[in-house]
């Protein structure tokens, strides 16, 4: 495998859907996991998300949440995991820089596992692999819409608890059905929630805009209540001039992931997402390129570039622009 020509940066790149099917495989089988398949192939596409089987963003996530989560919900699995997906972005994409973001409340099976052992082993697998490729790596910790807002809140104050050690984010993640929907005095302890991760040190994404459902409505919305630092995906805000003067006002990076937006069918085909990406760079928001679930849509970040160039989304230029965003825009403190 040839040096990668760039040293590349994945800002959005979720445990659960970047771990190779093999390594799954392997951690399922040394926990003794009863698995509902007859041999690896199948397996293979039970943990894929192939077009015959993903037509939503819902369909997505169920995949996600049936059996990769499971799966990744024990220490050793969950270390093993971390440290697996970090090696393999390096060796195939040259990613020397990820924030990798998962839900420690989603692998800890309901809390028969205890969630200090389970972020404490998700460390250990970053620092092992951080230090043998020599990679910044920084983790995000994953609130789901669908969770009440006191379990949330714990996952708020293991961040804060851990920031020492690495975590440098929190995220909002699910289904966006229950996106904006909350009640107004839900969305006032949400508010409340990332103004103390933010006050605690900690920066903030938030998953919104991916689909036309909630539109540039949620963008504008979580701008607003949230202040976070980035948003994860943001899209629809491309058909919305006041959501993108906020973007930029507010100067709030997305995390585009192309292959992602395809599969889920949040955009139609390659020539909606050149009008999205050429109109946020025509309005100056700030954009960057990432994968969202490498293994999950058969996709790395290297290939991600290779699309965005092909389809005509960015030249050569900026896609060096897009990097040096993403550095700026990085939660990982410090340029080495
Ligand atoms: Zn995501």
């Amino acid at each position: 495998m040839p040096r990668p020509k760039r040293e590349l940066i994945d800002l959005h790149i979720h445990v659960g859907g970047a771990v190779a099917p093999h390594i799954l495989w392997s951690i399922a089988h040394s926990q003794g996991f009863k698995l509902p398949v007859r041999d690896y192939w199948e397996f293979v596409d039970l943990v894929t998300a192939s077009s015959d089987k993903v037509k939503s963003l819902d369909d997505y996530l169920k995949i996600l949440h049936t059996w990769t989560e499971k799966i990744q919900s024990s220490p050793a699995a969950i270390e093993r995991a971390i440290y697996e997906i970090i090696g393999k972005e390096y060796r195939g994409s040259g990613v020397t820089r990820m924030e990798l973001r998962f839900n420690p409340m989603k692998r800890n099976l309901g809390g028969e596992r205890d969630l200090d052992h389970i972020i404490q082993a998700a460390i250990r697998g970053m620092d092992r692999a951080a230090l043998e490729y020599n990679c910044r790596i920084g983790l995000i910790f994953c609130l789901a819409r669908e969770f009440d807002a006191h379990i949330n809140e714990i996952i708020v104050e293991k961040a804060i608890k851990y920031q020492s050690w690495g975590v440098v984010g929190i995220d909002l993640a699910g289904s966006e059905e229950h996106a904006m929907e909350l009640a107004p005095d839900e969305m006032a302890r949400y508010s409340a929630l990332y103004a103390r991760a933010r006050a605690a040190g900690l920066k903030t994404t938030v998953h919104t805009g991916e689909t036309p459902g909630t539109g540039a409505e949620g963008v504008r919305a979580v701008i607003e209540l949230l202040r976070p630092h980035r948003i994860g995906h943001g899209v629809q805000a491309a058909y919305d001039e006041n959501a993108m003067k906020l973007l930029v006002k507010h100067k709030v990076a997305l995390e585009i992931c192309p292959s992602s937006n395809l599969s889920t069918h949040a955009v139609a085909d390659w020539k909606e997402m050149k009008h999205v990406v050429r109109t946020f760079i025509d309005r100056g928001v700030q954009i960057t390129i990432n994968t969202d679930g490498p293994y999950l849509l058969g996709t790395d970040m290297k290939r991600e570039f290779e699309l965005c160039e092909k389809h005509g989304l960015l030249n050569d230029e900026e896609i060096d622009r897009c990097l040096a965003t993403a550095k700026d825009v990085s939660f990982l403190a410090g340029d080495s």
